[in-house]
């Protein structure tokens, strides 16, 4: 008998194939294994023509809802504008910026070694097995995967519990703490023998680097592993050369770098990867309404880019699993195919309080306050002294990449009945290709016609995304690809065009078709993306 904890209990229903997902992706170009020639480099991933383009137009959907326009338009608690501006920082900072955010001393992952299969495992990611026979009470360790590799891990140990011990139930054992004496009894996931496994040891995350010809220990630098502390950092150049004013948030997109002790699940855990922070600063006294606010805000982003349902969550933190300086933390969750039917973060949205602008004015020496002109003392002269604080900061801190794979997942969607048995469901705002114009066949004058309606659609939607054009093939095969690249609709010219000015116009979600006037194709397409 085996038991197994909910995390890992398949529910009803079954997850999507990663394997299909992954496959697909490197076909039509959206991810490809970095140095892909060379045998590949673990934890890092490029993007292909409509993989880099997908992930342009999620990073657009940011900056445009967060930065431009943020929330919409909404307004924030008490009926107030959301004001934010956007920063671009540097990926190497000076080394005191890491030591004062606390990434230098403290962005550690336990970290063992197998010394008899030279493997490495997180702690955190080891799940342990033994048998409930009491008089042996020997474990297996093994890597917490998908519940497929779950299954598999556990079929394989039983084997082996067999063979080696004779029958034994399996009992599996998730809060298990690895210290020396429990660790000697332990066979590690790769291993033969017992008690080959390392203590965990901290294992720093931040990519190392000299900064200069010299290459001493004074030119170590390191490569950042999250863009919020550049804009910690330029927290008063913002408030003394712009007139934004408290509260307000400063944006930062960008590539960060950890070197992830298991870099694994496609593009999840990388160990280059681009993020898209907002760091918005409020009144310490308004700052839990501010979190509520962004909690449901970032929900319902997510949630209009067609991650709706129930493969989408919040999760709320414990307190004790908070930070010390935290009052909040909220995660938004996707069920990924590998973590189902349990979820894994997209989003963090945290309280992070004042500590990061008190840490930076700890170390640096400059300070940090906010003197608000809104608040504090009225004079007898009717103006106000102002009140002077270090503002509390709320961190929705988005993954680009885990978002593009979200997206990518949720849009697979598998249908044998259909030219191609698998295609993508992309909301349309994140298509990489917008639209493609077909001539059912290429002749009687029916491909003139497509260029002329193509080159109409490329000057209109170039900002949007990818138009495409195809002439060769069938009409089929044409409609196949577009579904599996995820282009939303297809116009396609035939005899009828040339009769009476009219195009087919096929729904890549539906299969299904209508005619519209050539001439109103742009207006049809604009309408269809929500411009
Ligand atoms: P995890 O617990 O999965 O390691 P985290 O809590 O350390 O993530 P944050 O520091 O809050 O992550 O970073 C914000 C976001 O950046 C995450 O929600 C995730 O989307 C993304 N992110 C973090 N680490 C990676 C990584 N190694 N690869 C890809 N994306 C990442």
């Amino acid at each position: 008998m085996t038991s197994q904890s909910p995390a890992t209990n398949p529910a009803a229903g079954s997850a999507k194939s990663m394997d299909a997902i992954m496959a697909l992706c490197k076909r039509r170009g959206f991810v490809y294994q970095a140095s892909e020639i060379y045998g590949g480099i673990n934890g890092f991933w490029d993007y292909g023509p409509l993989g880099s383009q997908l992930k342009k137009n999620l990073r657009d959907a940011w900056w445009q809802d967060m930065v431009l326009r943020p929330c919409w338009g909404k307004t924030g608690p008490g009926g107030r504008e959301v004001r934010c501006v956007p920063v671009e920082t540097c990926i190497i900072q000076h080394p005191k910026v890491w030591a004062a955010s606390g990434h230098v001393g403290g962005f550690n992952d336990p970290m063992m070694d197998c010394k008899e299969s030279k493997r490495r495992y997180r702690a955190d990611h080891l799940r342990y097995v033994k048998t409930t026979d009491p008089s042996e009470g020997r474990m297996f360790a093994f890597v917490e995967g998908d519940a497929d590799t779950f299954e598999e891990a556990l079929k394989r140990l039983g084997k082996y519990v067999k063979r080696t011990l004779g029958e034994g139930d399996l009992e599996i054992i998730t809060d298990a703490k690895p210290d020396g004496q429990f660790l000697a009894r332990v066979v590690g996931p790769h291993a033969k023998e017992a008690g080959t496994l390392t203590e965990p040891r901290a294992f720093n995350l931040m990519f190392k680097t000299y900064v200069g010809a010299t290459a001493t220990d004074d030119d170590v630098a390191y490569l950042r592993p999250e863009t919020a502390q550049g804009v910690f950092v330029q927290f008063k150049n913002v408030v003394d050369t712009t007139r934004v004013k408290v509260p307000f948030g400063i944006g930062n997109v960008g590539k960060s770098f950890r070197n992830e002790v298991t870099p694994r699940n496609f593009t999840f855990r990388s160990r280059e990867f681009e993020q898209m922070e907002l760091e918005f600063f409020c009144h310490p006294d308004e700052s839990m309404e501010w979190f509520t606010f962004w909690r449901e805000f970032r929900m319902a982003w997510w949630e209009s880019l067609g991650l709706a349902g129930e493969n989408l969550r919040l999760y709320d933190t414990p307190k004790k699993d908070l930070a010390h300086y935290s009052q909040a933390g909220s995660d938004v969750e996707y069920r990924f195919p590998f973590t189902y039917p349990g979820f894994g973060e997209l989003e963090g949205v945290a309280h992070r309080g004042n500590f990061d602008l008190t840490q930076h004015q700890q170390h640096s020496g400059a300070k940090m306050e906010y003197n608000d002109t809104e608040r504090g003392e009225l004079l007898p002269n009717g103006q106000r002294r102002g009140e002077r604080y270090l503002p509390h900061c709320i961190e929705p801190a988005a993954g680009l990449d885990r978002g593009v794979l979200a997206v990518l997942c949720e849009a697979y969607t598998k249908d044998e009945s259909r030219p191609s048995p698998e295609f993508m469901k992309i909301h349309p705002r994140l298509a990489p290709i917008k639209a493609a114009v077909f001539p059912l066949v290429a002749k009687d004058g029916m491909p003139e016609i497509a260029h002329k309606l193509h080159d109409e659609l490329l000057r209109r939607f170039w900002r949007e995304g990818l138009v495409e054009s195809d002439d060769k093939q069938t009409i089929g095969k044409r409609y196949a690809r577009m579904d599996e690249a995820g282009c939303p609709y297809c116009f396609t010219i035939d005899s009828d065009t040339l009769k009476d000015q009219t195009v087919t116009v096929r729904d890549r979600d539906t299969g299904g078709q209508q005619r519209i006037a050539i001439s109103h194709a742009a207006a049809f397409l604009s309408d269809k993306l929500g411009l």
